[in-house]
């Protein structure tokens, strides 16, 4: 998959995403990310691509002349030898909630753009004309959408098959089946006289499993029993989650 940047800061990429599971992604070819300086297309000595909003008031909008030519520079490197034309997503507080269903539709592509906002944010002439999705990724405002974009980047880019290693690989992770995950132990089996639960020990796949999966619905009943309208249960699921107390 490549993922365009469009960004006022390049130098903040790749951050966090250069190292670990998404690093070697990268570093792979599995994922790539291609980056477009928005002051490459700045206007004026000083290669301006932000101004005041008209109508006044505090903070700078992001032009819209600089910023379609970064994107369409990156709709260029993107289109290329594809069939169907690439997202471009729009990093926003007002846009769509990011979650794992959203991250999911995004994890087949074979390119996306992003774009990162910055200031009181971009002029609307430009969302509307070639923005096609924007994202939030939670209820509060940030500086920048560079944070937002690396958030995204690596929640979709560890659902691109490779990234994590075997097709099991984060089937079993919160939200991927509706469901939180299960609590999870490691050695020593006794830490500080509190030992792990001993049907872990069993070696009895089949009973640590069914085990798991009560401890998932459980907590999920427990910290967001709205997940469990939409989650798809198997009968005895809905009596296990019924015995303790839901509906
Ligand atoms: N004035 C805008 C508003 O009130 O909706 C907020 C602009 S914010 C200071 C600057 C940029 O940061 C936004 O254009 C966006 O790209 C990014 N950003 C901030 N918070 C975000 C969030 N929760 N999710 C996604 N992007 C965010």
């Amino acid at each position: 998959m490549k993922v365009h940047v469009v960004t006022l800061f390049p130098g903040l990429f790749p951050g966090p995403l250069g190292e670990s599971i998404i690093g070697r992604a990268l570093g792979s070819g599995v994922v790539e990310l291609c980056l477009h300086n928005l002051r490459d297309h700045g206007e004026g000595p000083h290669r301006g691509v932000d101004d005041t909003a008209f109508g006044g008031g505090p903070g700078m909008v992001l032009k819209a002349g600089p910023l379609a030519a970064s994107i369409e520079d990156a709709r260029h490197g993107a289109d290329e030898g594809s069939e169907s034309e690439s997202p471009v997503v729009l990093m926003d507080p007002q846009g769509e909630r990011l979650t794992q269903t959203v991250v999911d539709r995004f994890a087949g592509l074979d390119d996306m753009i992003i774009v990162s906002g910055r200031y009181e944010g971009i002029d609307e002439r430009v969302r509307q004309r070639l923005i096609t999705h924007e994202i939030s990724i939670g209820d509060y405002v940030l500086t920048g959408g560079e944070l937002p974009a690396m958030v995204f980047i690596e929640a979709v880019a560890r659902r691109v098959p490779g990234v994590l290693g075997g097709e099991d690989s984060g089937k079993a992770d919160s939200f991927a089946s509706g469901l939180l995950q299960h609590a999870q132990y490691t050695r020593p089996a006794v830490w500080e006289d509190e030992a792990v639960p001993e049907i872990l020990l069993s070696g009895d796949h089949a009973r640590v499993d069914r085990w798991r999966r009560e401890q998932s619905l459980l907590r999920t009943l427990q910290r967001r029993p709205d997940l469990l309208d939409f989650a798809e249960l198997l009968e005895w699921e809905r009596a296990f989650l019924r015995d303790q107390g839901w509906e």
